[in-house]
């Protein structure tokens, strides 16, 4: 491509308007060595920066994920520990992380303070350009070999890492399984056929040796793809890139490339295991899931035909081949996998179902193809194609920081164009491409055309069955163990005696005190210390409260219908779960589900209900709110209210539909107990302290699981009852008296959408919902362990502490980062081998807890809680150690927000007593906190203080850890 200019040392190659970013984009690459930028220039004061790199390993030894790991413990620059941790508590950053997927290692960030930005910005390019890769670090996170007690050689050879463990629990789950087989099973002979993360099995065949090549050969300019965005001066950035990394490189020349999959002359099987609880009725927990090879990646505008092919066939309870696999009865839910993935160089789509009996794969794979031929033949719904094009038009229009920075996900939404060599620019301007998808449908069977050539004729295929296995977990244990047994029969005297010494530094060295003065960091006067004033328009529509936020919304509008559940009794308290799906996931106003899954794709962006529990701040008391929140394009809004309008005055439910709810949602539940095992821990904690605990784990935690449970057992005709129950708990909620109506949208649409809800408030009965039922009070507070087939544990243990405005809960949130940053990521992470371990103060709630996540031990990790408090007290804690406690307790109470979420919390806030003044007062005595404080705080809250626990692990781990200990759970139950 020819420059149209230059800057600095790069050659510009595009340069164009981006309209609905009011910015524009450029394209550039590095003269001398190659590597490839693009700048996103916007208004936006969130600034983001991202490398990655291609990584293409050829085996399963996780070579790419420890190396994303090592990377990031110490350089030539900062040569410390762990700079990036290190980092985490110098920075008001709104994302930092390192991410490995399938073919490429990416290390982004994004941070509102300029300052901070070339800080990170240099931390980041010493990192990945010039890092030390020390043998130590790739053993601590990747894997070595170490006796179970460090200095003991007779206590038996063990694998340790941290890597090694955060596999194990990754791997885990039946998702990843699915994932597993479709690398294996699309795409032999490439990269995606190994586990790119590392499998257990083979991460220990990894040497240092070839990590350092690995590094060598990938982490070169020559090979990098760089990407930035925001406000910042584009020149003053390239600057810093040039004269810290890229000016000690030449150019090179590295084949990253990843072949075209040779395509199948007939279709393949594969049959993938995951583990499962021996004893459970099996029978029925296996996925079955067909699978193509389909467009590639880069090609922006066939990915995107494709991509609303997937929304229309799949997204929704009334898309054609998600409703015939339901129907077909095999299974209850679509299996993980569904849809489309661009994340491989050559898209895949598949199409499936979970909870299916494993000898029925072959029926599931006829009804997928018997659906895709009759659509292929009949065609496709008009209105469901528009509603699908609708979706990802809105997906482009919302700038939203929910779940990410927006900032970021520019970047992931032209990425596979930008990696895959295809045009990244049309890929995020994609109004080009949705005028050439129009014109394709307007000339005739644009879609159908598209089933028939990407999935029926298309022969490169495969049925994956993801199937139970209850020796799985034992099997690979047994592996393990006889493997170490193996080696540790061959080890010489010599040999153990350096495992004990290299084990020994190790620990030594994780303890040694380091010196972060290499480091840069932000200041305490770095800190803005005011919150934006978020003002509101509050009217009565009728008898109902309606609070406006009028921001700028790029023309989207944001609506919450709230209500108070707490004059609900227990039992239907229980069933609030259920309602908040069948809400909109059912018929209502004379039309079924089908035809209301497609308003709601035709006319929204989405609409979700769910039932909170919001503490006050200066109170131990609570509200219960149920919210039905949903936004829709400013053009929408009649269509969208009106729709709100038929769901909460005309909801219908039918004993059909009500059971095909419930066991989707107990399938789904399931079927992510690897991934929920973390929330279940810190839920049943909470609930063993306080009443918003106990409530909060019969909407969210193992009491929502075993309602799930009991409601699956029901038959189609028992559920009379149950449905009467979700009619009740909707009259009760939804009453003109007593709903609060929170909306955000542009100025300019206030009175449009008060005229508009008015209808919606009158179609409600008269009359306040009922009053305050009794609280419940806190469940047991014994100890607790709860067994599900984990190869890791969860340890949870909680504290109670005070209230928001109480004078100690600022000391308790810098404790907490205190805490979190020193002694648990050493002892818990570093140490213990857990993926994580950390210190929280859930300062609204007047929690604190420990956690530890994805985790080999136990009863060493509740050792290391055992002596923080008393850690806090004797260690000298340090002026500068304070200092990034405070940071970072100051970025905890500062989060960035976006026009979607500002308005609702601002709402929330003023109800629950969080005002503005209040957080400004709370942050100031933020800056206030001392090391006389911690110790304080430590003392009365955690080492005086009352505690519970609770654990979720596999059942050996808590076997092992009730022989050390017996005393650490008083009640042991599958989960
Ligand atoms: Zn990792």
């Amino acid at each position: 491509m020819r420059a149209v200019g230059t800057v600095g040392g790069y050659a510009i190659l595009r340069q164009e308007p981006l309209e609905r970013l009011e910015g524009s984009y450029l394209e550039l690459e590095h003269q001398r060595t190659g590597a490839r930028h693009i700048h996103i220039a916007c208004p936006d004061d969130n600034n983001a920066f991202a490398v990655f790199f291609p990584t293409v390993p050829q085996d399963s030894t996780g070579v790419a994920h420890i190396l994303e790991h090592t990377v990031l413990a110490g350089s030539r620059r900062f040569p410390v520990h762990d700079p990036f941790f290190s980092m985490t508590r110098r920075s008001l950053a709104t994302f930092m992380n390192a991410l490995t997927s399938a073919d490429w290692t990416m290390y982004p960030f994004s941070t509102r303070n300029a300052k901070d930005f070339m800080n990170l910005l240099e931390v980041y390019l010493d990192a990945t350009f010039f890092p030390r890769l020390s043998e130590d670090s790739f053993r601590q996170e990747g894997v070595r070999f170490e006796f179970d007690e460090t200095d003991n050689p007779t206590s038996g050879l063990r694998y340790k890492g941290v890597v090694f463990n955060e596999m194990k629990g990754g791997l885990a789950s039946p998702q990843a399984a699915v994932h597993r087989a479709i690398g294996k099973a699309m795409f032999p002979g490439l990269t995606y056929a190994h586990e790119s993360g590392g499998d257990p099995q083979h991460i220990p065949e990894l040497t240092w040796d070839q990590l350092r090549q690995f590094h060598a050969v990938h982490y070169h300019p020559s090979n990098a793809y760089f990407y930035t965005y925001g406000d910042q001066q584009l020149e003053k950035t390239l600057a810093v890139i040039e004269q810290s990394a890229l000016n000690r490189f030449e150019r090179t020349a590295v084949d990253t490339s990843i072949a075209d999959v040779k395509r199948f002359s007939s279709p393949v099987q594969l049959v993938e295991p995951y583990p499962a609880t021996a004893g459970e009725d099996n029978s029925h927990k296996a996925q079955a899931l067909v699978t193509w090879v389909t467009v590639p990646s880069g090609d922006s505008f066939r990915t995107l035909a494709m991509k609303v092919l997937s929304e229309v066939l799949l997204s929704n309870a009334g898309s054609p081949l998600r409703k015939a696999l339901i129907d077909s009865k095999l299974g209850t839910a679509v299996a993980d996998g569904s849809g489309l993935h661009d994340n491989y160089r050559e898209s895949v789509f598949g199409a499936g179902l979970k909870d299916v009996n494993a000898d029925n794969a072959r029926e599931v794979e006829q009804v997928v193809l018997d659906t895709l031929q009759e659509l292929a033949s009949g065609g496709l719904d008009k209105d469901q194609v528009n509603a699908a094009i609708h979706h990802l038009e809105f997906e482009k229009r919302e700038r939203s920081n929910a779940g990410f920075p927006y900032a970021l996900k520019v970047l992931f939404a032209c990425l596979g164009a930008y990696y895959y060599g295809g045009d990244p620019y049309s890929a995020l301007n994609f109004d080009a491409d949705l005028a050439h998808l129009e014109k394709a449908r307007g000339e005739g069977r644009f879609f159908e055309d598209l089933i028939q050539v990407e999935l029926l004729d298309n022969s490169h295929r495969a049925l994956l069955t993801i199937k139970p296995d209850v020796e799985l977990e034992e099997r690979n244990r047994g592996l393990e163990l006889d493997r170490l047994a193996a080696v540790e029969a061959k080890l010489t005297e010599s040999q153990k005696s350096k495992i004990v010494e290299d084990g020994l530094r190790l620990k030594a060295d994780q303890d040694a005190k380091q010196d972060l003065s290499t480091l840069p960091t932000l200041e305490l006067s770095d800190i803005p210390m005011n919150f934006e004033d978020v003002p509101s328009r509050p009217m009565m529509v009728g008898p109902a409260q309606v609070e406006f936020f009028a921001l700028q919304t790029n023309g989207v509008t944001y609506i919450d219908v709230r209500t108070d559940f707490s004059g609900l009794s227990p039992e239907l308290k229980d069933l609030l779960p259920l309602f908040s799906r069948v809400f909109t996931q059912t018929g209502a106003a004379g039309q079924d589900y089908v035809q209301i899954a497609n308003r709601i794709a035709a006319y929204t962006g989405g609409i979700g209900a769910a039932a909170q529990v919001q503490p006050l701040a200066a109170v131990e008391d609570y509200l219960q709110s149920f919210t039905v929140s949903g936004k829709a394009l400013d053009r929408n809004a009649g269509p969208y209210i009106e729709l709100l309008t038929d769901l909460t005055s005309r909801l219908e439910v039918e004993p059909k539909r009500l059971k095909e709810i419930i066991s989707e949602s107990a399938t789904r539940l399931e079927s992510s107990i690897a991934n929920l095992g973390f929330q279940f821990a810190a839920l049943l904690a909470h609930s063993k302290l306080t009443s918003e605990g106990a409530i909060n784990d019969r909407l969210l935690g193992l009491g929502m699981l075993h309602v799930m449970r009991r409601l699956a057992k029901l038959d189609e005709s028992e559920l009379g009852d149950v449905i009467s129950k979700l009619q009740t708990i909707r009259t009760r909620l939804f009453r003109r008296d007593s709903i609060h109506v929170v909306v955000t949208c542009e100025g300019s649409m206030v009175d449009t959408v008060a005229e508009l809800l008015a209808h919606l408030i009158e179609s409600l009965p008269a009359g306040m919902s009922d009053g305050k039922a009794d609280q419940p009070g806190p469940l047991d507070p014994v100890p607790e362990a709860r067994t599900a087939p984990l190869p890791v544990a969860f340890n949870v243990r909680a504290f109670k502490t005070v209230r928001y405005t109480h004078p100690d809960a600022p000391a308790l949130l810098v404790l907490a980062n205190y805490l979190r940053d020193t002694f648990m990521h050493r002892e818990v992470r570093e140490k213990g081998g857990a993926y994580s371990g950390f210190a929280q103060a859930g300062i609204s709630s007047g929690i604190f807890y420990f956690g530890s996540y994805r985790d080999p031990n136990i009863t060493r990790t509740y050792d290391a809680y055992d002596q923080a408090a008393m850690w806090v007290t004797e260690a000298q804690i340090e002026a500068e150690a304070l200092k990034e406690a405070i940071l970072g307790a100051c970025g905890d109470v500062d989060p960035l927000e976006s026009p979607d979420i500002k308005g609702r919390r601002e709402a929330t806030n003023r109800l629950t007593g969080f005002t503005r003044e209040e957080r400004e007062r709370f942050k100031q005595r933020l800056l206030e906190v001392t090391a006389a404080d911690l110790v304080r705080v430590a003392q009365t809250y955690l080492a005086h203080g009352r505690s519970v626990q609770a654990t979720v692990a596999g059942p050996e781990l808590i076997e092992a850890a009730r022989k050390d200990r017996q005393e650490l759970f008083a009640v042991v139950a599958p989960i």
